[in-house]
């Protein structure tokens, strides 16, 4: 699912990342084709699952490494000609809701992108799509095409879609700071589990930590450490359906990572227990945007 259409759209809608950017930067840390690999990858691993959705996703790239303003990446549902079976752009075929995901260069080119981080951030569009229960029909416009909700994508693309990254692209060594490394140890048995859990700690961090605006007069790095796992929070009265704050999706991350049930495990679209780690006091989703059912 990875062509590139031009899309006649009627209508579009963005779900983003969730940040506004100020100011351009002059340098880059990973080029565009290394995105565009690195998206490729993600959605390639995930066809089968793609396959069983009931929309097709495309996914569209634009060069630009500059900064076009508001909205610098995002995740879009579009109305356009669609062939119902071959799910591909087909003048005069039937209109329906296809979902985009719409990369640009100003996030590769962002300072301290990592391809890592890339990963992780095309996980999370993915999660928006594949990423299971709980999901909320987000687009008056196109009630058919509920999505996972923010809080979700975040657990979904730590918990599974970046794991299977890890797999398949290991790292031979990784500094790990104790306590994260001994938090990961309590929730998987090989030295290869504990590393990605580790890893998918490190990289959260670095995500959100990368994307925020650098010039906010309050923005202060968020930095992982294991007392930020303990839950005091109350639970809230009602699900969060946009995106928490940093360290609320730090949190997120983190259990993510720790969730030990399998990357490949079908996930479900109603029951958001349902391969996840809901009975793990260090896994399950967080009081800051979750509401248990
Ligand atoms: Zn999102």
């Amino acid at each position: 699912m990875t062509r590139w259409p031009t899309i006649n759209c009627l209508t579009k809608i963005a779900l983003t990342l969730g940040f506004a950017f100020a100011g351009a930067r002059a340098y880059g840390e990973i080029s565009n084709t290394e995105a565009k690999k690195t998206v490729r990858w993600i959605l390639n691993e995930h066809r089968e699952d793609l396959k069983r959705h009931p929309l097709p996703l495309f996914f569209e790239f634009d060069e630009r490494r500059e900064s076009k303003g508001m909205f610098e990446f995002l995740f879009i549902a579009y109305s356009a000609h669609v062939h119902p079976e071959e799910r591909v752009l087909r003048t005069g075929a039937p209109k329906t809701t296809v979902n985009v995901m719409k990369f640009s260069g100003y996030f590769p080119a962002l300072p301290g992108m990592t391809t890592d981080i890339f990963a992780l951030i095309a996980c999370h569009e993915l999660g928006h799509v594949i990423g299971g229960a709980p999901k909320a029909s987000i687009f008056k416009e196109f009630p058919q095409a509920s999505h996972s909700i923010e809080g979700q994508a975040d657990y979904y693309a730590a918990s599974k879609c970046f794991k299977r990254y890890i797999k398949a692209h290991p790292v031979a060594r990784l500094n790990v700071d104790p306590g994260t490394w001994g938090l990961c140890a309590q929730q998987f048995k090989t030295a290869a589990d504990i590393q990605a859990c580790a890893r998918t700690i490190m990289v959260g961090e670095g995500l959100l930590n990368t994307i925020r605006p650098k010039d906010a007069s309050n923005s202060k790095d968020v930095r992982f450490t294991t007392s930020l796992l303990i839950d005091s929070a109350p639970p809230p009265t009602e699900m969060m359906i946009d995106h928490p704050e940093a360290e609320c999706r730090l949190r997120t991350f983190a259990a993510g990572a720790l969730c030990n049930q399998p990357a490949v495990a079908p996930i479900s679209d109603q029951n958001p227990k349902t391969a996840w780690c809901e009975d793990s006091e260090l896994a399950r989703r967080p009081h800051c945007w979750y509401k248990r059912p």
